[in-house]
């Protein structure tokens, strides 16, 4: 049996290992990924930055979800080179081709007063809170903070933006715009779940707000008590990382469109109608929009708003939560996006079908031959304004 210091060595004869100097010139390059294989509280005091931390005891059950290409570059380090060594070995094993373990660790690229910083870590309660977040490796501890640096605008305080609100919410999504421009009425109540009897008669952004901070206090809830339209939208929309658009009128959703093709924002697009209702993402010129999937709104007669047709009330909590859960996988990067795919759901038959949706050439305003995109008021038929 092999003591320590012989599977040390080994060990070592069986990784390539480089000192601090060799491996900041790695890490100068583009594409390399600096690992560290540090327990918690070790990183939490000083990390080089942007390393991506997995505590060596979980790194060979996360790597391939942090790491997913076998052929990057990896300098992985610890506090003095031996943890490192371990886990260089074990990432050879896993099939990943191109890693150094970093002599010295980090102890000696402090002590050499080369470049850390103390990272952002969650607090205990966030810890706590985002616990079932955090055992997903897709989403991780660096997941989380990019929820809640996370900046989600919902268009809408009813139906569909009070099921995708609490969600986004209780998921920590950091920064939630809400617009609405209507009060809470009774009968809103069978369906809007952000608001209650005790807000009958509030402002919809207000109850929203009450209910969302009562939810997660880590949200910053920023509400819009006016109409969305041409003159304020730009405004609104600016430096939002995702849309959830719940709006129930096409005026509204060309108007919506084309704002975001502008400061191309995707927008996760929800409708529901009687027993069923749809889900999609508009990522601007990377997928399509949604005049390329709607080039012109129906005659009026056949477009009843949600204030006229009736709708079951659980629907729009299926369709929200989509809008949710879409929301954050494009915060996170995470999964296979409902870009071009239109999700359809029947309640009666109780099924999910999924349609392709294409980008449209002719596209009056993402084609490649469109014109400049002026944001104005939509008349009934919502076609583009050209350029003037
Ligand atoms: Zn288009």
């Amino acid at each position: 049996m092999a003591s320590f210091r012989e599977l040390l060595k080994q060990t070592k004869s069986a990784i390539r290992e480089v000192d601090t100097a060799t491996a900041a010139e790695l890490i100068e390059q583009p594409g390399t990924v600096v690992l560290d294989v540090r327990e918690p509280d070790e990183y939490e005091q000083g990390a080089i930055p942007g390393a991506v931390h997995i505590a060596r005891g979980n790194l060979e059950s996360n790597i391939e979800a942090r790491v997913p290409d076998h052929d990057a570059r990896i300098v992985v380090h610890c506090a003095g080179g031996t943890r490192s060594a371990f886990a260089a070995k074990s990432l050879g094993e896993l099939g990943y081709t191109d890693v150094v373990s970093m002599a010295g660790g980090f102890n000696k690229w402090k002590d050499e007063q080369r470049p850390w910083a103390t990272p952002r870590t969650l607090s205990a309660e966030q810890r706590n809170r985002y616990h079932r977040h955090l055992l997903l490796p897709e989403v991780g501890e660096a997941g989380q903070q990019k929820l809640l640096d996370a900046k989600v605008l919902l268009l809408g305080a009813g139906g569909l933006g009070s099921p995708a609100a609490l969600y986004l919410a209780a998921a920590g999504v950091g920064t939630l715009g809400i617009i609405d421009m209507d009060e809470v009425d009774a009968s809103n109540l069978q369906r809007q779940i952000l608001h209650n009897v005790d807000r009958v008669g509030e402002r919809k952004v207000d109850s929203a707000k009450k209910t969302l901070t009562a939810l997660n206090p880590d949200v910053n809830v920023v509400t819009y008590d006016v109409r969305l339209g041409a003159d304020n939208i730009l405004n609104i929309i600016d430096g939002y990382d995702v849309i959830v658009d719940g709006t129930d009128n096409f005026p509204t959703r060309y108007l919506v469109n084309d704002a975001s093709l502008l400061k191309r924002i995707p927008v996760v697009h929800g409708s529901i109608f009687r027993f069923e209702g749809q889900a999609t993402v508009f990522a601007p010129y990377e997928g399509p929009c949604y005049r390329c999937m709607i080039p012109e709104p129906p005659p009026a007669e056949l477009a009843p708003s949600c204030a006229e047709a009736g709708v079951l009330g659980v629907l729009p909590g299926i369709i929200g939560s989509i809008q949710a859960m879409e929301a954050i996988k494009l915060v996170l990067g995470l999964g296979d996006p409902l870009i071009g795919r239109l999700l359809a759901y029947d309640a009666e038959e109780e099924s999910f079908r999924s349609f392709k949706v294409n980008r449209d050439p002719e596209c009056p305003a993402c084609g490649p031959n469109a014109g400049e995109i002026v944001i104005a008021e939509y008349d009934e038929l919502c076609m583009p304004h050209g350029a003037h």
